[in-house]
């Protein structure tokens, strides 16, 4: 890897410092991938024929393997979501699956995770730190997981459920897409549109053209209707009609719950054999399992959490309903207080707008990008002590917007950089924002020489490019995404862990890894950080008082039904993993029924199926697991109180408490448990009054 001289002609293959983004192009992937899993593989195989269980005959050597493979197919899959074209994605899909199987044969090696257990048996055990334990734990623990630690029938009982369940999430979410797709209705008199967004009438056009409605137009129609969610949620919020408001409600409501598409005993089936697995790992459920895995430690942790929110948050969800009826009365809505479930968004969509509307084409010329970077940075300076300088040029880019920073410590030294893609280019670019990691932080040996790589990050929004010769305007969402996409790179950059497994992001539990980012969201309320950045970009004049109290307002907006409404689906959630018997006397449909008593307060009517169109926990990752975006939210609301109990205009305060915050949550990454990370900023176990005080809501 050290070797210089024979610099590989392939620059996919150098596997180490900065992608050579000017060099590289998408027929250099295939044999790329192709050669680098060769090597890798035999690699492998030689290290599993003879390893040897002890941190440097066994940790780093595969480290060393996964860090070859990240650097190569790291640099394809981002330029996969910054660079798309129909060259890169054939040759990204040609060599996908071989990486998946090298990944999979990787984490499931026999050899390797016996080597793992021997380590942690072995003499060597005590002398390693406690971050180098925690790495070899987590190993061994996910290699569990999935099921490596299993032989003879149990094994392969375990590989059958794998294979099966692998299906049945193929076609639960092929059943919801179908059941989505299936329905539409097309509206051809302008008076079945009344109040509908010009965006909207853009989309629903376009959706019509696509069916053969070649002359449609936003304008003149005709438009479709769909349960595309970019359609069906404005449409609910704006349509005036409560009769079609109804019909696609409805619709929606009952997706993939009968014929064809039906997701009912998927759903039982799903239930039953993760129930089967878990015992086959030794828990008594699937949640247990899935919490095995996590920072929340048991699940009655889990239930005490969701229960202490819906307590407080249950009556002023009532409270906001009761509210929004007399707005709707007043407002001379049709049924007067009656509302109906497709009501509900419309009528807060305009009290909303009664009480605080303001535009984002309001805001925008406060929050000019160069100005709220300069913010921003000032702010993680005032914080963390550290500063952020352009390196424009120091780092081959993969377009000419794409800007490189440099992130320096207190003594002025380099500790970290990244890249920042701020600008949607839809041709070739994925959408929304997100962080990667391009390079970890870690120390690697060559030979006698321990080297230590500095970590880069890249940071990707997708706002509006500069036009007619302004800076690029952002909206306050906007804002809000790129100080949370900024605050998983300050976990990325600012970690102080040298071993790669669990320097920055890595090795952290899923449950606590919003905790940096939505920790940075609280900021942009902070009346020091906004007033500092937006001012208008032509005359200077700094954000109207009364636009900032709008912003304040609207944070809070119906808050205890926004919270009750995702306790609803993390407690079903929990409920059908944990107590619910599959097979037993209580349905799928009665559980979430019976949970729905305390945790709605407009009752779902009877023919609501959302468990059938519930992809996050039937057909994604959050199964045994959504409740973790309340969990985070706690972790995150309580870590920004302490800067609140520090007094947020006691500058001195705040840069103590700033840098206890970066030597703990930002600095430990995943070598300690997250719950001891948080405990050594916060000096106790995390609390929810910051949360719920933050969503207006008081026990
Ligand atoms: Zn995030």
């Amino acid at each position: 890897m050290s070797n210089d001289t024979s610099k590989p002609s392939n620059p996919l293959l150098v596997c180490e410092g900065l992608p050579p983004f000017d060099q590289i192009q998408p027929e250099q992937v295939r044999p790329a991938m192709t050669q680098l899993l060769t090597e890798l593989e035999q690699e492998l195989q030689t290290l599993e024929s003879a390893v040897e269980p002890t941190w440097t005959g066994l940790v780093e050597p595969l480290e060393k393997l996964g860090d070859r493979l990240s650097w190569s197919w790291g640099i394809v899959g981002h330029l996969m979501g910054v660079k798309n074209s129909p060259e890169l994605r054939e040759a990204y899909e040609a060599v996908q699956p071989q990486v998946v199987e090298f990944i999979n044969r990787f984490s499931q090696s026999q050899p390797i995770y016996g080597a793992y257990k021997q380590l942690q048996q072995s003499q060597d055990w005590s002398q390693l730190d406690p971050a180098q334990k925690r790495i070899v734990e987590s190993a061994i623990r996910d290699a569990e997981l999935s099921g490596v630690g299993l032989e003879g029938e149990a094994k392969d009982r375990f590989n059958e459920i794998q294979l099966e369940l692998a299906n049945l999430a193929t076609q639960f979410s092929n059943h919801v897409l179908d059941a989505t797709k299936a329905f539409n209705i097309l509206l051809t008199n302008p008076a079945e549109v009344a109040g509908l967004p010009p965006s909207l009438l853009s989309l629903s056009a376009q959706a019509a053209r696509a069916v053969g409605e070649k002359a449609a137009n936003p304008e003149h129609g005709p438009w479709l209707m769909t349960l595309d969610i970019p359609c069906f949620g404005p449409f609910m919020q704006h349509s005036q009609r409560p009769d079609l408001r109804e019909k696609l409600y409805r619709a929606y409501i009952s997706r993939a719950s009968e014929g064809e598409f039906d997701n009912t005993e998927i759903i039982d089936r799903i239930l039953k054999l993760r129930k089967e697995e878990a015992k086959l790992l030794g828990f008594e459920t699937y949640a247990e399992a899935s919490l095995a895995s996590k920072m929340a430690p048991t699940v009655s942790a889990v239930e005490t959490l969701q229960e202490q929110l819906r307590q407080a948050s249950y009556d002023q969800a009532k409270a906001e309903l009761e509210t929004l009826k007399t707005f709707a009365k007043e407002q001379g809505a049709e049924d007067g207080g009656d509302l109906k479930h497709w009501d509900v968004s419309f009528w807060a969509e305009r009290q909303r707008e009664a009480k605080f509307d303001i535009t984002d084409e309001q805001l925008r010329p406060y929050f000019p990008l160069p100005q709220v970077l300069e913010g921003l940075f000032s702010l993680v300076n005032r914080l963390f002590g550290v500063t952020v300088t352009a390196a424009d040029g120091k780092a081959p880019v993969w377009h000419e917007d794409v800007r490189y920073f440099q992130v320096a410590n207190e003594q002025g030294e380099a500790i970290a950089h990244f890249y920042l893609d701020p600008y949607s280019r839809p041709a070739e670019k994925r959408g929304g924002a997100w962080m990667d990691e391009c390079l970890g932080r870690a120390k690697f040996r060559h030979g006698n020489d321990i080297q230590t790589r500095l970590p880069v990050a890249y940071l990707i929004c997708n706002q509006t490019p500069p036009v007619d010769g302004k800076p690029s305007l952002m909206t306050f969402r906007e804002v809000e995404t790129l100080f949370h996409e900024f605050g998983h790179g300050l976990q990325h950059m600012l970690t102080q862990v040298d071993y790669a497994g669990a320097a920055g992001i890595n090795n952290v539990e899923w449950d606590a890894v919003e905790l940096p980012s939505q920790f940075m969201e609280n900021w942009c309320y902070d009346r020091q950080t906004l007033m500092g950045m937006a001012k208008h970009y032509e005359t200077g004049e700094p954000l109207p008082e009364d636009y900032y109290q709008k912003l304040l307002a609207a944070r809070t907006y119906m808050s205890g039904s926004a919270m009750l409404r995702q306790l609803h689906f993390g407690m079903v959630d929990i409920e059908l993993h944990h107590n619910y018997q599959p097979g037993g006397s209580e349905q799928v449909k009665q559980v979430r029924d019976r949970i729905a008593q305390t945790t709605t307060v407009l009752p779902p009517l009877p023919e609501d199926s959302f468990l059938c169109s519930f992809g996050h926990i039937f057909a994604g990752g959050y199964s045994a697991g959504y409740y973790s975006y309340k969990w985070a939210e706690v972790l995150s609301a309580d870590a920004f109180s302490a800067f609140e109990e520090a007094g947020l205009d006691n500058d001195d305060a705040v840069r103590d408490t700033g840098r206890r915050f970066r030597d703990t949550v930002l600095a430990l990454g995943g070598s300690q448990h997250p719950m001891e990370v948080f405990k050594s900023f916060r000096g106790r176990e995390p609390s929810t009054e910051a949360l719920l005080r933050h969503s207006g809501l008081t026990i």
